[in-house]
Order: C-alpha cells, then sequence, then structure tokens
C-alpha cells in the first residue's frame, strides 16, 4: 500500500499530478490499484502499456501464447527479440522497463471455469482483451459474480467496440444498473459462423484505437472520475472514421446478473459455445510460424508420404495432392487448373498456370468454362474447403472429372514450394 509518493514518483507523474482530477489522491489510488488484463495480444498490448505508464501499481496478465511473428502487425508491444517467447513473459519485461514502480503478475493460463474465479477475486478492475466467446462468457459471469467491473473490447476488420460491464454499479445517465455481456448476448453464435481476426483480418492500428479506450476506461473506474461506459456501447469504424454510442440496458431477466439468476456459479464455457477456447489451427500455425522464424529444420514436415497431413481425410474421388498436381505440371499434362480464391489472396501467393475465379464469381463467371465439360479440371484454394464446394457445382453443371487441391495452397507451399507464403 503505497501512501506516499517518493520524489522520483512525483517526478514520473506531474503531468497526472497537476490534473485536479487525478492528483496526489488520485494517482496513489492508480499505484494501489489491481486490474487483471486477460489475453496479452492486439487489444492486451496498447491496455498494458498505458496502464503501466500510467503507474496501475499492479496488472495481471492473463495468456497462454507465445509471440509471432504475424502478431507484430498490431501487437506493438513485441519485437523480433520476443519471437516464441511467452506473451505473460515478455510483456512483463517491457512493461517493467517502462516502468519499475509495477509488479506484474504473469498467469500463463488459459482462463476456465476452474480457475475464473480465484483469478477475478484478486483484483480490483478486470480487462477483457481476449478473442474467443468462451472466454467472454467465463469472464463475464466471473465478474458479475464477484462484482468486479468489466472492461470489455472487441475488434474485427475494421470495426471495434467497447464498453463497461457492471450490473452492480449504475449507468451515469440513467442512474440504473448497467448490463452484462449475457444481457446483450444470452446465447453464444452458432460454431463457426462469426470469424476470428485469423480468418478475417483487423487492421492493425484497430486494436491500437479500442485497447486504448479500454485503458481510458480502466483509469477512471479507478479513479472514480468521469462518466464511464455503463450501459452504453460505443463503435468504432477505422474506413468511416467515425464513434457511435448506442444506450444497451440490463435484462431482468439475465440468466447471470437479472432478478433470479439461474447461473450462480461457472459452467463449461467450452460446451456452452462449442468451441475449443484454444483453436487447435491456430495454435499449429503459431508453432510453425515461430519455428520457420527461428530458422528452424522442418525434419519432421508433419506430412505422410502421399504429402499429405497425418490424418488428413483424404477422398481420391473428390481430391488430388499437391503433389499429383505438380507432376501433371512437371509433365506437361494439359488440364484447367482454377484457383477459387480472392484476388487479394492471389496477390500474397499464387500458383502459375492457375487461373482466377472467386468462388464467389462461380455463378456468373461458369459460362468461361465452356466447352471444357470433358477436360480434366482441379480447383484449389486456401486450405482446400473452397475449392470443394467449386468442385462440386461444376460436377453439377456436368463437368465430368473435377477434383479439388487438398489442402490448398497452404499445403501446396508445404510440400510443394517449400518456404512458400503461409497465411
Ligand atoms: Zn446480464
Amino acid at each position: 500500500m503505497i501512501t506516499q509518493l517518493n520524489s522520483d514518483q512525483i517526478n514520473r507523474y506531474k503531468r497526472h499530478l497537476i490534473l485536479p482530477e487525478v492528483g496526489m489522491e488520485g494517482q496513489k489510488k492508480l499505484l494501489n490499484a489491481k486490474v487483471l488484463c486477460i489475453g496479452a495480444g492486439g487489444l492486451g498490448c496498447p491496455i498494458s502499456l498505458y496502464l503501466a505508464a500510467a503507474g496501475v501499481g499492479t496488472i495481471g496478465l492473463a495468456d497462454v501464447d507465445v509471440v509471432s511473428p504475424s502478431n507484430l502487425q498490431r501487437q506493438v508491444l513485441f519485437g523480433v527479440s520476443s519471437i516464441g517467447e511467452d506473451k505473460v513473459k515478455a510483456s512483463a519485461k517491457r512493461l517493467k522497463d517502462l516502468n519499475p514502480d509495477v509488479k506484474v503478475i504473469e498467469h500463463k493460463t488459459v482462463v476456465n471455469s476452474t480457475n475464473v474465479l480465484d483469478l477475478v477475486a484478486r483484483y480490483d478492475v478486470i480487462i477483457d482483451g481476449t478473442d474467443n466467446f468462451p472466454t467472454r462468457y467465463c469472464v463475464n459471469d466471473a465478474c458479475v459474480m464477484l462484482r468486479k467491473p468489466n472492461v470489455y473490447g472487441s475488434i474485427f476488420r475494421f470495426e471495434g467496440m467497447i464498453t463497461v460491464f457492471a450490473p452492480h454499479l449504475k449507468n451515469p445517465d440513467t442512474n440504473e444498473a448497467g448490463p452484462c455481456y449475457r444481457c446483450l448476448y444470452p446465447e453464444p453464435p452458432d460454431p463457426g459462423s462469426v470469424p476470428s481476426c485469423a480468418e478475417g483480418g483487423v487492421v492493425g492500428v484497430l486494436p491500437g484505437i479500442i485497447g486504448t479506450l479500454q485503458a481510458n476506461e480502466v483509469i477512471k473506474l479507478i479513479l472514480g472520475v468521469g462518466r464511464p461506459a455503463i450501459g452504453r456501447l460505443v463503435t468504432f469504424s477505422s474506413l468511416d472514421m467515425e464513434f457511435r454510442t448506442f444506450k444497451i440496458r440490463r435484462d431482468p431477466n439475465c440468466p447471470v446478473c437479472g432478478e433470479h439468476p439461474t447461473i450462480t456459479e461457472p459452467v463449461d464455457y467450452e460446451q456452452f459455445c462449442g468451441v475449443p477456447i484454444l483453436d487447435p489451427k491456430s495454435l499449429a500455425e503459431t508453432e510453425a510460424e515461430v519455428k520457420r522464424a527461428k530458422g528452424g529444420k522442418s525434419e519432421d514436415s508433419g506430412l505422410d508420404e502421399k504429402g499429405l497431413p497425418h490424418g488428413y481425410a483424404y477422398d481420391p474421388d473428390w481430391e488430388v495432392t499437391p503433389r499429383e498436381v505438380k507432376s501433371l505440371i512437371d509433365r506437361k499434362e494439359k488440364f484447367v487448373f482454377i484457383d477459387c480464391r480472392l484476388p487479394n489472396e492471389w496477390q500474397i501467393t499464387h500458383i502459375d498456370g492457375a487461373d482466377l475465379i472467386p468462388l464467389q464469381q462461380l455463378a456468373q463467371r461458369v459460362g468461361e468454362l465452356k466447352g471444357k465439360e470433358k477436360e480434366k479440371v482441379i480447383v484449389h484454394c486456401r486450405s482446400g474447403g473452397r475449392s470443394l464446394q467449386f468442385a462440386q457445382v461444376l460436377r453439377q453443371q456436368g463437368f465430368k472429372d473435377v477434383k479439388s487441391m487438398a489442402g490448398g495452397i497452404l499445403l501446396w507451399n508445404k510440400d510443394v514450394n517449400p518456404g512458400g507464403p503461409q497465411y
């Protein structure tokens, strides 16, 4: 417990001390505050940097991930030297360097129903900087149960949103209790219906903007100044440079914060959402990225004798392997080769000789393939899903010999063209 600032601290925080809304008392509140940031990624980086700089005395960071090269497009706390390191560890080093006053507590763990109450109980303010639905519901429920404000932010492509979920606190405008995440979203989305940032992309500066706004809300809550975003959902569109505010209200029938709650302890959130907290595919991608960045040899390519990933459910009626396609090309055999991805994906990496017909345009452009119904047609995409759909449509249209390239260009770039871009 800090009761007095030393002269170094007075110098460090003088821009705060001169603000009447902060002052000596406010700076002591910051130094004595305990804040938990769940997720040390795109949002967690600016949040933790600004909170550490502001002198928030105890910052807990919960994340199991390691830093990979594709994080550096937006996770500004890390550098090339952090690649392969635990995010919580790399963050702690940087934050301690930024401000030695700050105690950083590393929680290298998945936050789930077994540990969330213990974790949340140790902190005053909780920040949701996660990217998956099971953790969002888990953090929300624990915050409601333990009456902790949950400073929420989310990002996707060019859009972000922020609010403070705190049913135990009042919306300063209406004097009503604020809602929780479940009041807004009682049910999780259908598994697979909402693409992640890894699938849909995110403009790198966006988590910087949303995360900084989250840090701002945290500081206001600690100081007890201003109007916290309780009962207000603020959305930001970076393309339109537009903020919009929506009033959001508590649902009296909410199963966790309502009048008669039915959820009084954490549940199995992976089961509730129908998706795992840790996506095995993105974990594998991270591992491969880190390995490549470290110049690791890939003696174990993870591929079988056909050049397919171990356990791949290969269907020879519908698929060809990248190796077979390569040998057709090498033997100069004639076939129609179609890349059914989007033009921006083509620009990242493509195979010479393939014609671009995005799956979305197939209905309009199928005429371009007229007269080739009897020829061999091979379709590829990024990882083999869209090309299979494309092949199915062509067969329905009377094309006799259509196949999808198993594993798409990602597998091609692993097995046939090693070192080619993975995205
Ligand atoms: Zn609620």
